[in-house]
Parts: structure tokens; C-alpha cells; sequence
């Protein structure tokens, strides 16, 4: 599904190179749940935005179903991006003026097959929360609507960082239980970025990053499911 090979991104610090992500290569099968881990400044956003075409590498290849990313135009990325990917960032980035349904409406028309919003709210458990505004819902429910918006386009990639970041444990379960689901209802193959290291637990495979190097990357052979998560 997903192919990654050699991949570079690096920054020029005045006379040297500065490698965010260095060679690195990586595949992943359709429906996976692959989880990143690695400290602070490690290289983990950049990877995941380089896959997610929301920046452009230095040198390598990014293969989605066979199909090279890397060498697209900006515009021809702008269409993988709305067609392709969803994005779940720990700032859920809502729109505060638009309700629920209307923040997760005005996404529905970017995929080609969008999926029915009713279903994808109660799904989420939204239901009696659709016509409430942001600012008047908690963190996990907010965090709820930033997870409808990304997959009411049904993408075949989702993309996470860090979304259980600003949430307690009780409701980051609850979150992690969500994508699970999904995960199972869709098929939908998630890359997660993650600093808690419990939501390991739930993926099937596991990377770790280090100086931009990506340093394991293995079979979660001991795979939990969300809610049996012990933090
Ligand atoms: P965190 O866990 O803190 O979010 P991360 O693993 O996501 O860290 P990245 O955001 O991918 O780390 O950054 C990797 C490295 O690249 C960092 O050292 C960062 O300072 C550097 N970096 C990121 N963007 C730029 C930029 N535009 N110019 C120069 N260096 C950058
Ligand atoms: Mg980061």
C-alpha cells in the first residue's frame, strides 16, 4: 500500500545540511496500524508530513499504491492530499464559528466517495453534540469531530499526530477505541505518532525513529485492543 524508500528531508543551517529525516524506508499493508515513536525533534512530523504531502522531500521515493508522490507538482499534491489523506493533529483545529456537523460537512465534498455524515456522527458518538459549536464541547469530543472531519472523505490514508496529546487518559482511550473501530468498519490504514508510549499496544507494527534514522521497525506480536490498554 504504502512505500517509502531511502526518503531525505534536510535543512541547510548555513554552511552544513541538517537531516530532519535521513534514509529512511519503510512499507505498510492496507489496513495497518502502524504507530511512530521517538523523543522530541527525532524527525516523526516531518515523516508523517512528508508522507502526507504536506511537505516536500529532499531526495527518495513516497509510493501510495504504487504511485510515486514525490516528484508530483504542487497541485497535483494539493489533489492526493484532498482525495487520499486525512489529518489528526493534537490541536483538533476546528472551525469555532461552525457547528459540528457543518465543521465535518465542509469536508464531505473533498473525496470522491464521501461517506454519509449521519452515520460517520453517530459513529463518533456525536449524535446530541451535531449542533453544538466547538467551544462547547470537551476535549475528546472536540478531538471526536477532528477525527468525522478527517474520514468523512473516507481516505485511505489517516494520518495522526499526536491526536491523543491534549487528552486525559480516560477520554484518550475513548479516542483510541474510535480509530480502532474504524480502523475495522473502513479498513482505513493509520500512521499514528505518539509520545504515550501505551498506544503502542494497539498497533501492528511499531517504528522507532532517532536522529531522523528510523532505528526498529517491527510486528506488534503482542497487539492489545484499545480498551484493554493498561496505562
Ligand atoms: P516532537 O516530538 O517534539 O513533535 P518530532 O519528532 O515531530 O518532534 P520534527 O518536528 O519532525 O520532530 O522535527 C525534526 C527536526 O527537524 C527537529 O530538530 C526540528 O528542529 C527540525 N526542523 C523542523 N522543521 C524545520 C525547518 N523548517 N527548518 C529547520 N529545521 C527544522
Ligand atoms: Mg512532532
Amino acid at each position: 500500500f504504502l512505500e517509502v524508500q531511502d526518503l531525505v528531508k534536510s535543512y541547510q543551517t548555513g554552511e552544513n545540511a541538517f537531516f530532519a529525516v535521513n534514509q529512511a524506508t519503510l512499507k505498510m499493508e492496507a489496513g495497518e496500524i502502524v504507530v511512530i515513536l521517538g523523543p522530541s525533534g527525532s524527525g516523526k512530523s516531518t515523516l508523517l508530513n512528508l508522507i502526507g504531502g504536506l511537505e516536500k522531500a529532499t531526495s527518495g521515493s513516497i509510493k501510495i499504491e504504487g504511485n510515486e508522490i514525490c516528484n508530483l507538482s504542487s497541485k497535483q499534491l494539493g489533489i492526493y492530499r484532498r482525495n487520499f489523506v486525512g489529518f489528526v493533529f493534537q490541536f483538533y483545529n476546528l472551525i469555532p464559528n461552525l457547528t459540528v456537523r457543518e465543521n465535518i460537512e465542509i469536508c464531505a465534498h473533498l473525496g470522491k466517495n464521501p461517506l454519509a455524515i449521519d452515520t460517520l456522527i453517530d459513529k463518533v458518538g456525536l449524535h446530541a453534540e451535531s449542533h453544538k459549536f466547538p467551544s462547547q464541547l470537551s476535549g475528546g469530543q472536540q478531538q471526536r469531530v477532528a477525527v468525522a472531519r478527517a474520514l468523512v472523505k473516507n481516505p485511505k490514508l489517516l494520518l495522526c499526530d499526536e491526536p491523543t496529546g491534549a487528552l486525559d487518559y480516560k477520554t484518550s482511550k475513548e479516542v483510541l477505541e474510535l480509530f480502532e473501530e474504524i480502523n475495522k468498519t473502513y479498513n482505513t490504514t493509520m500512521l499514528m505518532i505518539t509520545h504515550n508510549d501505551a498506544i503502542k499496544d494497539m498497533s501492528h507494527r511499531i517504528i522507532r525513529i532517532k536522529d531522523g534514522r528510523i532505528t526498529h521497525n517491527t510486528l506488534n506480536t503482542h497487539r492489545k485492543h484499545a480498551k484493554d490498554i493498561d496505562w
